[in-house]
């Protein structure tokens, strides 16, 4: 007999397989990542509906084996309605989402990206959500979470803090005006500032955070050649200073 294990998470990723199967990837807080299988999922009279959709976050029952889990059960404890109707939120939800997926080991539990992962999604399921700066917080913390975000604090070179108006891609982050070299990028004035606040400020006051469209972009943009540099590729490595 499997012993049956109880434990609420989210649902990542969706494979059909077989003939009217699923293998599902959730995140979930007893196991970390893990691959379950969901039997009859795709039957016009499936035994599960809404709660193993993809970013449903739900309380699931599985047999405990040990590859691929048989679920067993699961019920539902948010669909994010709001969100999943939002184009651009839901477009940031997965993109969020394989960002996780590419960072998080399988097995790995890992409370304070769970913990994230959902104040992420349950802030892009709010009414007129500023999406992008939840994108960018979201994104900054995830990366610092594995520690290969950008260094934010200060110069990367001398440490020293003030008016940080460069940034070097290659030593991955913020450079002040003696250390610039030639190559690093211009900063907008007060773009590191809000950077540094996207990624350290207490996150239910998120909202209240004034970044202009102009500097949020600027940040994606900054954030996305950051990642091309540093992250991207199968495995996440450290950023070497
Ligand atoms: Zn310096």
């Amino acid at each position: 007999m499997s012993q049956l294990l109880k434990t609420a998470g989210f649902i990542l990723r969706a494979v059909p397989f077989q003939d009217d199967d699923l293998i599902l990837t959730a995140f979930t807080a007893k196991l970390g990542k893990v691959a379950l299988f969901a039997r009859g999922a795709r039957r016009a009279k499936s035994p599960f509906g809404p709660e193993i959709d993809l970013l449903s976050e739900s309380e699931f029952i599985v047999f405990n084996a040990k590859n691929i889990r048989p679920l067993r059960e699961a019920t539902l404890r948010h669909y994010f309605p709001r969100l999943k109707a939002n184009y651009d939120g839901l477009n940031a939800a997965m993109y969020g989402t394989r960002l996780l997926s590419q960072l998080v080991h399988e097995g790995q539990r890992d409370e304070n990206n769970l913990r994230l992962f959902s104040r992420f999604l349950h802030a892009l399921d709010q009414e007129d959500v500023p999406v992008a700066l939840y994108e960018l917080a979201y994104k900054l913390r995830l990366l610092d979470n594995f520690g290969v975000a950008p260094h934010l604090d200060g110069c990367v070179r001398c440490g020293k803090s003030g008016q940080q108006v460069w940034f070097s891609l290659g030593r991955g982050g913020l450079i002040c005006p003696a250390c610039h070299a030639p190559g690093d990028l211009a900063l907008q004035a007060g773009l590191a500032q809000g950077l540094n606040a996207l990624r350290t400020m207490a996150w239910d006051k998120l909202g209240r955070l004034h970044l202009s469209a102009r500097d949020l972009a600027a940040g994606a943009e900054l954030l996305e050649k950051f990642m091309v540099y540093h992250v991207r590729g199968n495995q996440a490595k450290k950023v070497v200073v």
